[in-house]
């Protein structure tokens, strides 16, 4: 019975000894699987090489110490990972552990210790700790939550970005770091995307502890378990702020006239074609309107070009504070300007039209006085192309000029 349990350690990747408690351990039994680290058994048995000499050195004396403590205390074992020196001089990790036996008085005379190989489980935690590290110190924007969409990791650049500490975003729905600005159609496409097990990408907008926000170009995706099931998800990002924050300002230069900050007659005439083709399809009440500052030459003439800008820049105020908020509104050119109003008829415009002249005509303008404005107004006719509509409409601020200015005139 005793060879086959015997038989049985040394076919396995324990290996077994027993050695007296007395300086360098001699060794008085040792399973055969020793030679699993490139010594024969017997070397250690004759004491021609002993624990001291194998184990790492500073190892060697902190398991020392450990067992001297044990062995005074009443532990009845103890384990310790240790280094091991190989035959070819190469060491590897193993895990000792020892079970004191005790002498009638109670001290202890004799140790016996199992060890066992865990060099790759070792490497597999510098590993991970080496991905670890590596996920800390990347600037990429990292979270993962379970399945159920609770963080369980977030990393260092998240936490520097968001203000947050680790221990207020652990536990909690990434939803903590949702700002006003996320659409909630968004985040449900976001889930169907993800929970099918797809990757989603998106640009979205988070807020930050002192409720400043952040552009975030965000990547989600699922990572499954052995069984395929979905088990996290994992979200990596950049912060694209200052990108976003670029492209505005390039997409302002190409829409937006410099001196009022109005849009630009390419934006208008660009919205006026996507307003019709949105129309053509859904009839409703669209209508443009044509603003022309009156007798204009003359302001430039008397005050010169600077106040003439300013008058324009102030006339491009009142007209955009007094139209609603779904009305657009632009520069066509020199002292002229157009609106888009929307759902509203003929009549509806005209009143429009009369309220923005009277605006402008009642506004007391810097050196200038008063400035009047002439208006024409027409309103879409379905299937129409977008010239038809813009020259009715010149035609009838024409017609408004012609009637003696200051007026509103409809084609
Ligand atoms: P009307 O009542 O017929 O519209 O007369 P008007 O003088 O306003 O029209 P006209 O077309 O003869 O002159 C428009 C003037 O607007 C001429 C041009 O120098 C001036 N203008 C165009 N763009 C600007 C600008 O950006 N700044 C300034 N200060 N003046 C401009
Ligand atoms: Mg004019
Ligand atoms: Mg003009």
């Amino acid at each position: 019975m005793n060879q086959k349990i015997l038989n049985l350690i040394n076919d396995s990747e324990t290996i077994v000894f027993y050695c007296k408690y007395a300086p360098n351990w001699p060794v008085l039994f040792l399973t055969e699987n020793f030679n699993y680290f490139g010594y024969s058994p017997s070397l250690l048995l004759a004491q021609q090489i002993s624990y001291p000499d194998i184990i790492h050195p500073q190892d060697f004396s902190e398991l020392e110490a450990q067992v001297t403590d044990a062995a005074m205390s009443d532990m009845a074992f103890l384990s310790k990972w240790v280094r091991l020196k190989k035959a070819d001089e190469t060491y590897v990790w193993v895990d000792i552990r020892i079970t004191f036996e005790r002498d009638t008085s109670g001290q202890v005379s004799h140790l016996l210790g199992k060890i066992v190989d865990v060099t790759r489980t070792v490497e597999a935690e510098e590993k991970l700790q080496l991905f670890a590290q590596v996920i800390h110190q990347t600037a990429d924007l990292i979270k993962i939550t379970d399945k159920a969409g609770k963080l369980i990791f977030v990393n260092q650049a998240l936490l520097d970005k968001t203000g947050y500490t680790e221990a207020e975003l652990l536990g909690k729905n990434p939803a903590i770091l949702k700002s006003e600005q996320r659409d909630s159609n968004i985040i449900a496409e976001m889930w169907q995307t993800i929970s099918a097990g797809k990757i989603y990408r998106h640009r979205l907008v988070n807020r930050c502890k002192d409720g400043t926000t952040y552009c975030e170009e965000m990547t989600i995706s699922p990572i499954f378990n052995r069984d395929g099931e979905i088990e996290y998800y994992v979200s990596t990002g950049k912060d694209v702020t200052d990108q976003v924050k670029l492209q505005q300002t390039l997409n302002d230069l190409a829409m937006k006239d410099p001196l009022t900050n109005l849009w630009n007659r390419r934006y208008m005439t660009e919205a006026i074609e996507t307003e019709i083709k949105i129309l053509d399809r859904e009839p409703s009440e669209f209508g443009v309107m044509m603003l022309d500052v009156d007798r204009f030459k003359a302001i430039n003439d008397q005050f010169g070009h600077d106040v003439g800008d300013d008058c324009l820049i102030c006339v491009a105020k009142l007209l955009s504070k007094t139209i609603r908020s779904t009305d657009i509104i632009g520069r066509w050119g020199g002292e002229e300007f157009l609106l888009l109003v929307r759902g509203v008829d003929a009549i509806g415009m005209a009143r429009l039209a009369e309220k923005l002249r009277t605006k402008v005509r009642g506004y007391e303008f810097s050196k200038v006085g008063q400035v009047s404005m002439s208006i024409g107004i027409t309103a879409y006719v379905q299937h129409e192309p977008v010239n038809a509509l813009l020259k009715r409409a010149d035609e009838a601020l024409y017609l408004a000029k012609n009637n003696g200015r200051d007026r509103v005139e409809l084609m």
